[in-house]
């Protein structure tokens, strides 16, 4: 299915020297200029034309969401490559958050411990958590059909399990940060790349070596090595003609911002796998919560349509409603369920129950349609795709920013390495690290996940009993639920 993978023997290469990553930042922090920053970012929000035809870059990165903006800051910090020339295209407009809105916006992500710990190394968790950001410490899956569930519970409760933080916030605080790293990174909002022509492998004479990017306002830039930021429709991807496994879900997602029926400490994230989808709860503050609805297309155009009392009802009882059980198999999830605790009696955690929701936030409702995508190679000559335009998720785990992050500390690894060894940026040998040993991560964890998704969207009998009983077997087996924790943590 995934015709390309590299030997892992690479991969003991690629993490040497994976120490050095962050070691300087603080000395970089003392030298940042403000002014930098914004005022490019400035001259593009006033339309104003830069004077770079055909300027020559050591990178750019094409697309400026959570991940591109998040390479760019992590490059533009890296000591390594201090005084290499960067450059962040976006085709949309600088976000940034002087003041936190008062509502929530619909679009959050749960951010791993270790997408975190990316974001503390760049400086932009500070940022994050000075907006807005919920840390929680338990999520309970349980499953419709059957009452089955599993626990993750960090064993120390004052330790975050992960944090959800607004997509927005998250985008906004590494603008910040962005904007206080020196003169050789630079932004360029509102700008479109149209096209892109790619060198040949090899150096032939008169052609040009490095890559050209043409901007919709008509200008020609080149680079040395470019990275595809650009999302799951990524252009980098098919103008560079790499192969992608792609699938839609026979799904959409429903998001709203939920306003809860009392205050409760609020530090569970809640997913119900239905068999039309999964349901997921995830806290923003004590009366407030994210709704991650997956479900058919039609019921998701049905939800959307609904006045806002039938929604809140129909969201209540997808959490609470007991009309998909089946009496054969509750009694048969009930007997293993009771001589497992005999036999684990340490496994078996309490079932809690998740709060109810009242009404939600004012026009919070929007859908998008799920899919699946993998990329072949993450790497072409001169070329890397990072994020969404390298693969793409279902939402049921929260993982496909934290792959992206992930993808963003391992690149910067690597290339911080070449640099240090005086290496071309673009050149395939250290790229190849780079897509081995991403793909060794992301691949597994999309697996699963489409696993997941497949597994929960039936309620055969059969399939039903069978992933009752291995739900309720890896609750009551503490060591494998770290496995799994430890997994989705990184
Ligand atoms: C309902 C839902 C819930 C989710 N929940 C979670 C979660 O809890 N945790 C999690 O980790 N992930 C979650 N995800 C996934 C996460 O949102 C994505 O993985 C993430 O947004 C991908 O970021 P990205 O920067 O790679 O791509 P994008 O966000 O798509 O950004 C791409 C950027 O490139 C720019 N661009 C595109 N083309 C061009 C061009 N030609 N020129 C210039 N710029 C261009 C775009 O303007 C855009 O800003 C969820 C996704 C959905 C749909």
């Amino acid at each position: 299915m995934f015709p390309r993978m590299h030997c892992l023997a690479k991969v003991a290469l690629a993490l040497q020297g994976g120490g050095r990553r962050y070691i300087g930042l603080t000395c970089l922090n003392g030298v940042r200029t403000l002014t930098r920053g914004l005022s490019n970012s400035g001259a593009a929000e006033r339309g104003e034309t830069h004077n770079n035809e055909n300027e020559l870059y050591d990178i750019i990165i094409s697309g400026g969401g959570m991940v591109g903006t998040a390479m760019a800051c992590s490059l533009g910090m890296d000591p390594n490559l201090e005084g290499k020339k960067i450059l962040l295209l976006e085709a949309g407009n600088r976000k940034v958050m002087d003041t936190v809105p008062e509502s929530y916006s619909t679009r959050v992500s749960s951010v791993s411990p270790g997408s975190a710990t990316l974001l503390s190394g760049i400086g932009a968790w500070d940022h994050i958590v000075n907006m807005r950001c919920k840390p929680y410490q338990r999520m309970q899956v349980w499953d419709a059909c059957s009452d089955a569930l599993i626990t993750f519970d960090k064993e120390n409760l004052e330790d975050e399990m992960a944090y959800i933080v607004e997509n927005d916030v998250i985008v906004a605080a590494l603008t910040k940060q962005l904007e206080t790293l020196p003169d050789n990174v630079k932004v360029q909002y509102r700008t479109k790349v149209v096209k892109y022509v790619w060198p040949m492998s090899y150096q032939a004479a008169g052609s040009i070596p490095w890559v050209q990017v043409k901007l919709a306002n008509g200008e020609t830039l080149q680079t040395k090595l470019l990275i595809g930021a650009d999302g799951s429709n990524s252009m980098v991807r098919k103008e560079a003609g790499i192969p992608t496994v792609k699938w839609n879900y026979d799904q959409s997602a429903v998001v709203a911002v939920l306003h809860l029926s009392e205050p409760t400490e609020n530090n569970v994230a809640w997913q119900r796998f239905l068999p039309t989808g999964p349901i997921a709860m995830l806290p923003l503050s004590d009366t407030m919560s994210s709704l991650v609805w997956s479900t058919s297309h039609q019921h998701a155009e049905e939800l959307l349509e609904q006045d806002e009392e039938s929604f809140v009802d129909a969201i209540n009882s997808a959490f609470w409603s007991n009309d998909n059980h089946s009496e054969l198999i509750e009694t048969a999830g009930s007997l293993f369920r009771t001589a497992l605790s005999f036999l684990m009696p340490a496994g078996s955690s309490a079932r809690q129950l998740p709060p109810s929701v009242a009404s939600i936030g004012p026009k919070s409702r929007v859908t998008f349609p799920l899919g699946m995508g993998h990329a072949s190679e993450y790497i072409r000559h001169r070329v890397a795709l990072i994020g969404d335009a390298a693969h793409r998720v279902h939402p049921l785990a929260g993982q496909g920013a934290n792959l992206g992050f992930g993808d963003v500390a391992f690149l910067t690894q690597v290339l911080s390495q070449a640099s240090f060894n005086g290496q071309d940026l673009g050149a395939m040998q250290h790229l190849l690290e780079y897509e081995t040993e991403r793909q060794r991560h992301n691949l597994p964890m999309m697996a699963a996940i489409d696993l997941m998704k497949r597994l929960y969207s039936t309620n055969s009998a059969p399939v039903v009993l069978l992933r009752t009983l291995g739900l309720q077997a890896t609750n009551a087996v503490p060591p494998v639920k770290e496995q799994i924790m430890a997994f989705a943590s990184k």
